[in-house]
């Protein structure tokens, strides 16, 4: 057994950043400032999107985007069951109402055919997420937006590194919106990305996320001038600082080199656990090229062992896990809102009670990854008598 934890995942901090961040702390240039429009300018010419806007996380790209294409109260907006609670509550947040939507089986991406059958009168846009670093297949989603007018958010959080169609997500014709969130392939500590083909949202982004002012404080404050500001309308605070764009720009430069080791240890893992009572993931689609943000399995029913005992028992050898996700519909409070029995969201309701995430960061060993299995091998044998 391994003498040390091995966690899910952790953040790749190198001595790159740890300079930059302390440059800016001896800079007194802490906040929204020059690295944050550097950032932004090098998150462009990564994704090869024409405009990125940062904030202070995924979740508040999410609702300042929904909020920037118009959905309030009255509109109904189509969010996968299988997700992080977050792209959920970024609807409600706008006072909007989440429809949620059942998965395909294996890939747990959300099922376009079900989305399409749920639209509505009231519908008005659509966040799919890439979940794992899997791509939802954008042509259908193109297709699906453009035959029924809707507004497509997709939510990018797992997403860096992520391709359709030899592209970056976030450059396929709808808003996308990333998380560099501490557990996610790109980190700022806290922070997100607005990506749009549109300059009047970027800057609506911009303006929105500092209290609806009509300048940045970079502008307010600088050697410029004075310039008073002005609001037009209320917005909130969600900009991203300095001190979070210093991380990030030395990120960036590493992460194909990252999405590449992931992409490795992925096939690792789907030849090393081939013999278990375990599904693994299905292969990306030929037009996909899969971040692996998350390497996620379902425990088989032959197992004869639950999820929950599987986890209990890795932690014991010292795996760290994660169950992404128990569906947003399991949630006491979407639930009870909405009137949702599981039985409703059949394929998500069953992947929430069989997923499992492995440890996977570029960071991690070979040896790491064979202590992962050789726990996984024990725990599933001793399974059925755990159980009893
Ligand atoms: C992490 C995550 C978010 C939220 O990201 P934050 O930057 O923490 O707000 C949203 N959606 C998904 C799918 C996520 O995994």
């Amino acid at each position: 057994m391994r003498q040390t934890f091995l966690p899910l995942s952790s953040p790749i901090i190198g001595e790159a950043e740890i300079a930059e961040v302390v440059d800016s702390l001896r800079s007194g240039w802490i906040t929204a400032g020059p690295k944050v429009k550097r950032f932004e300018r090098a998150l462009e010419e990564h994704l090869g999107a024409p405009h990125v806007r940062c904030v202070s996380s995924c979740t508040a790209a999410l609702s300042l985007a929904l909020r920037i294409a118009a959905v309030g109260p009255g509109d109904e907006v189509l969010v996968p069951a299988m997700t992080f609670i977050a792209t959920a509550n970024a609807v409600e947040e706008v006072g909007a109402r989440p429809v949620l939507v059942d998965s395909e089986p294996g890939t747990g991406l959300i099922d376009l055919d079900a989305a399409e059958a749920a639209i509505t009168p009231r519908t008005r846009a659509i966040v799919p997420v890439h979940l794992a670093g899997r791509p939802v297949d954008l042509d259908a989603l193109g297709a699906l937006r453009d035959r029924h007018g809707l507004t497509v958010i997709e939510d990018a959080a797992h997403a860096m590194g992520t391709r359709w169609n030899g592209r970056a997500i976030g450059t396929h014709g709808n808003l996308a919106a990333f998380s560099f969130y501490a557990t996610k392939n790109v980190t700022t500590a806290e922070g997100g990305a607005l990506a749009t083909d549109n300059p009047c949202i970027a800057r609506e982004v911009e303006r929105l996320a500092l209290h609806g002012l009509s300048l940045g404080a970079w502008q307010r404050y600088g050697d410029a001038g004075f310039r008073h500001f002005e609001v037009a309308s209320p917005g909130i605070k969600a900009n991203m600082t300095d001190l979070s764009a210093s991380i990030g720009l030395h990120q960036l430069p590493r992460l194909e080199g990252w999405t590449a080791r992931r992409a490795e240890l992925a096939a690792r893992y789907d030849a090393l656990l081939a013999d278990l009572p375990l599904q693994t993931p299905p292969p990306p689609d030929p037009r996909a090229r899969h971040s692996w943000h998350l390497y996620s399995v379902l425990v088989e029913d032959e197992a004869g062992i639950s999820r929950d005992a599987v986890l209990d028992g890795l932690l014991r050898r010292r795996i760290g896990t994660g169950v992404h996700y128990r569906g947003v519909h399991l949630h006491p409070y979407y639930a009870s809102s909405y009137g949702i029995e599981p039985g409703m969201l059949p394929v998500a309701s069953d992947i929430s009670d069989r997923t499992l995430s492995l440890p996977l960061s570029p960071a991690m060993t070979d040896a790491d990854q064979d202590d992962v299995v050789e726990a996984l091998t024990h725990v599933l044998a001793s399974g059925p008598a755990l159980v009893s």
